[in-house]
């Protein structure tokens, strides 16, 4: 009687670790399509861009550690983004340029146009 009861609950509890698993599994794949349908949807361009960005990072750790200390820097309120380019003085979108990628928050912000400059200038006298 009682091993009856044991093998019971032996197979109910298998029963239910391989629902678990039916369920985990479905999760996955769900989430896989999703992620697949997303990177279908990407336009050629901003798949290159993507594609661009993530072997960036890859190339640049020290760089992507810089980044995402700034933003998160800008979310938690500890510095804050300013509206006029260090470069021309104008009131536009800025990007942060970083002089030094060990001193992540050092940074200096200038509009798109200037920064490239910035990083011209840099290249040209290393
Ligand atoms: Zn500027
Ligand atoms: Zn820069």
């Amino acid at each position: 009687m009682l091993e009856v009861k044991r093998r019971g609950l032996r197979l109910a509890r298998e029963l239910r670790l391989r629902v678990e698993a039916v369920v985990l599994e479905r999760r996955f794949m769900a989430a896989r399509v999703r992620a697949e349908a997303m990177a279908a949807r990407r336009s050629p361009q901003q798949r290159l861009t993507y594609e661009r960005m993530s072997q960036w990072a890859r190339e640049h750790p020290e760089r992507r550690r810089a980044h995402r200390l700034v933003h998160s820097a800008i979310r938690s309120g500890k510095i804050s983004r300013p509206i006029r380019c260090d470069g021309c003085g104008l009131d536009r979108r800025l990007e942060a340029h970083h002089g030094d990628y060990t001193k992540p928050l050092g940074v200096r912000w200038f509009c798109r146009s200037c920064h490239l400059r910035v990083h011209r200038c840099e290249e040209v006298l290393g």
